[in-house]
């Protein structure tokens, strides 16, 4: 697929979508020979051995060339959890790396804009955080109608506060973590990947590592040769 967005949660309401980008795999090498005063317009064998020494050598700030500018759509709980990669979103500093709809200037007036999951995994046993296998078929269809019930719920009391002339900014809070929202995030190749690597990792919730997974499919094709050098020496501490 060579598209620039996906569905990763595949509910035809999830989206990434890459809207921008500055750089690509012979940007890496431009900048890593700077200190050279050097530049070349087409990519070389050399250039490429060059993209994965960097990336065995932890010599990381030339994959910080390459910029990346997603629009983003996905549950509150998603996000959340995508906000702690500070240095991703830049928003430790300055608000230059993410920039979020406002549930205060913005309503919501569909009652299907939240995620409901298909598939409900099981609690695991040994992994406070983890998931481990799903719940059977019935208790599953069960486990929908329950989610999808306080969904609406909360959906309708969101509303009459709004008709009660409540402000968005306080009737936003009864809203569940389910809910839809979506930000711009602009980050660094390097901020990316560790971005997936973490995301895709271990440990990960299965819904953000689909984003991650999404977002690799859609950066590869301009850093095809970066990806590869990263996946080879992602345990290195620069990715
Ligand atoms: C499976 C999983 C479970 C998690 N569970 C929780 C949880 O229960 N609760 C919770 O609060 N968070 C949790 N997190 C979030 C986690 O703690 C990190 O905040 C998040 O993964 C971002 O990682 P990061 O800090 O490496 O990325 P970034 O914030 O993008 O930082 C990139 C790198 O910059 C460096 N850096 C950034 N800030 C500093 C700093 N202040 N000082 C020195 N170096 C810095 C570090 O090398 C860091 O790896 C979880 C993450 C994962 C992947």
């Amino acid at each position: 697929m060579n598209s620039n967005y996906r569905d990763p949660l595949g509910d035809g309401k999830s989206r990434i979508e890459l809207i921008g980008h500055l750089g690509d795999d012979l940007t890496i090498v431009n900048d890593a020979r700077a200190s050279f005063e050097k530049t070349s317009s087409v990519l070389t064998e050399k250039d490429i051995r060059l993209i994965h020494y960097l990336a065995a050598h932890n010599h990381t700030s030339p994959f910080r060339g390459v910029v990346f500018k997603f629009k983003v759509k996905a549950p509150l709980f998603v996000c959340r959890q995508w906000w702690k990669h500070v240095i991703a979103s830049n928003h430790n500093d300055e608000q230059l790396g993410w920039n979020e709809k406002s549930f205060r200037y913005v309503a919501i007036d569909d009652s299907d804009e939240f995620y409901i999951p298909k598939v409900f995994r099981k609690q695991s046993a040994s992994n406070k955080q983890a998931t481990e296998g799903f719940l059977p078929a019935e208790d599953n269809e069960k486990a929908i109608a329950i989610y999808e019930k306080q969904c609406r719920a909360s959906y309708e009391a969101y509303r009459q506060l709004l008709a009660l002339g409540v402000g968005r900014e306080q009737a936003r809070g009864v809203l569940v973590p389910s809910v839809y929202t979506s930000w711009v995030w602009t980050a660094s190749l390097q901020a990316v990947l560790h971005f997936i690597d973490l995301r895709m990792g271990e440990g990960a919730q299965t819904e953000i590592a689909a984003y991650a997974q999404a977002i690799l499919e859609l950066i590869k094709p301009i850093v095809p040769h970066a990806v590869e050098a990263w996946s080879n020496h992602r345990n290195h501490r620069g990715f």
